[in-house]
């Protein structure tokens, strides 16, 4: 059966390790009818300014799957991030990144099999802000100040932290039955519930009460800061953890730093019936161009993809083939090297190389 699929390149690295990746998906012999199409800064001249045109958003959900290179987010100013507004535009509400070591990677750990189920349409992320100075800033300033007998003063900027119990029942049903379905055996809850009572608070109360729908499955929780320590030093006694988007964010570098850096991270981003995948890196600009960056985490990030296609054996035949060069050593970036060399590192293209050989010997 021919898969329809869209793919969006992204900027900075993204067409680099998109153009990997493609090659590398289509030597696994599944068949894909590619759509691509363009967002980010690159597009806006031409879209009246629009960094995330319609187009895009047609096309995924036309085709109900997409693979997408990073997308650069300007700091402090410009458009907000083409990223989280195409999560919410598609209702992607679950992010999902597997943090695995493959032999061979950089890392002071083996064996490390995480899965980071991140809410993906709220919280810090939801972009309710009110900037320092503003009149509604100010207003909602005096509001807080008398409803809550508190004195913030009046040079503040404001950032609404959003946690609902639809948005939170609907990302911990997805974590257990996520768990359910891959032969998981415990769910961890991260929270900062002892400090944000109303938000996390809720996060908590509601994230156990589902869990409870699950008695097959082990749950347990902790708190954020707890949990950077804890996955430091012991990441073996956790399985999936479900979080709100802010600490999904930060721990999925974490964990992305516990199986060998960003390079080999890859991610999904699910809502219902639709499915976005990509890096957990971003477009990484100062290699944009140079055919230096690891395109593993964009392989991989493939590699679910297919398995969301049911092309199972495909996956595995990519996944292996992914591990093989890893284990190798010989063709791998310079993220992957133990002596980070750029000089004798291979690059992009080398790697797409690599691993359709490996793909082909098998
Ligand atoms: P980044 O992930 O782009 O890169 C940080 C560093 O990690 C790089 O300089 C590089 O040393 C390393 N790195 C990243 N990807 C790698 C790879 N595939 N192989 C080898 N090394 C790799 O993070 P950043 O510099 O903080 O962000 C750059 C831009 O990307 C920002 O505008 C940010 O907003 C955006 N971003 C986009 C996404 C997305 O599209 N989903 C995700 C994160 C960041």
């Amino acid at each position: 059966m021919k898969h329809k699929v869209t793919l969006i390149p992204g900027d900075g690295i993204g067409p680099e390790i998109s153009r990997a990746t493609k090659m590398a998906l289509e030597a696994t012999g599944v068949s894909i009818e590619w759509e691509t199409v363009h967002a980010g800064s690159d597009v806006m001249d031409q879209y009246n300014g629009n960094p995330l045109p319609d187009k895009v958003l047609e096309s995924i959900r036309k085709n109900k799957v997409a693979i997408k290179g990073p997308i650069t987010t300007p700091v402090g100013k410009g458009f907000r991030s083409v990223n989280v507004a195409l999560r919410k535009a598609l209702n992607l509400y679950a992010c999902v990144r597997p943090c695995k070591t493959y032999p061979g990677v950089r890392s002071k750990y083996q064996d490390i099999d995480l899965v980071i189920i991140r809410e993906n349409t709220e919280d810090l992320y939801a972009g309710i802000e009110f900037k320092q100075g503003e009149e509604n800033t100010l207003k909602l300033i005096q509001m807080a100040n008398q409803m809550k007998k508190v004195t913030i003063s009046e040079d503040t900027g404001i950032s609404l932290k959003i946690i609902s119990v639809s948005a939170t029942e609907r990302i911990v049903h997805y974590a257990f039955q996520y768990a359910r379905d891959n032969n998981r055996q415990k769910v961890t809850i991260i929270h900062k519930a002892n400090i944000l009572k109303y938000s996390d608070g809720l996060f908590l109360k509601v994230a156990r009460q589902v869990g409870k729908q699950y008695p097959d499955i082990e749950m347990e929780d902790r708190i954020v800061d707890n949990i950077c320590m804890q996955l430091v030093q012991k990441p073996e006694l956790y399985d999936v953890l479900v979080l709100p988007n802010l600490y999904g964010d930060i721990i999925s570098d974490l964990g992305a730093g516990l199986v060998g850096g960003l390079g080999v991270a890859p991610g999904a981003n699910i809502g219902d019936g639709l499915a976005v995948f990509e890096p957990t890196h971003g477009s990484a600009p100062k290699y944009k161009g140079m055919n230096k960056i690891n395109p593993m985490a964009m392989m991989l990030s493939g590699m679910m993809m297919l398995r969301y296609l049911k092309e199972q054996e495909a996956a595995d035949r990519l996944e292996r083939a992914i591990a093989t060069v890893i284990r190798e050593g010989k063709k791998v970036t310079y993220d992957l090297r133990p002596d980070l060399d750029k000089q004798k590192a291979a690059s992009t293209t080398d790697v797409a190389e690599a691993v359709i050989e490996a793909l082909e010997t098998r």
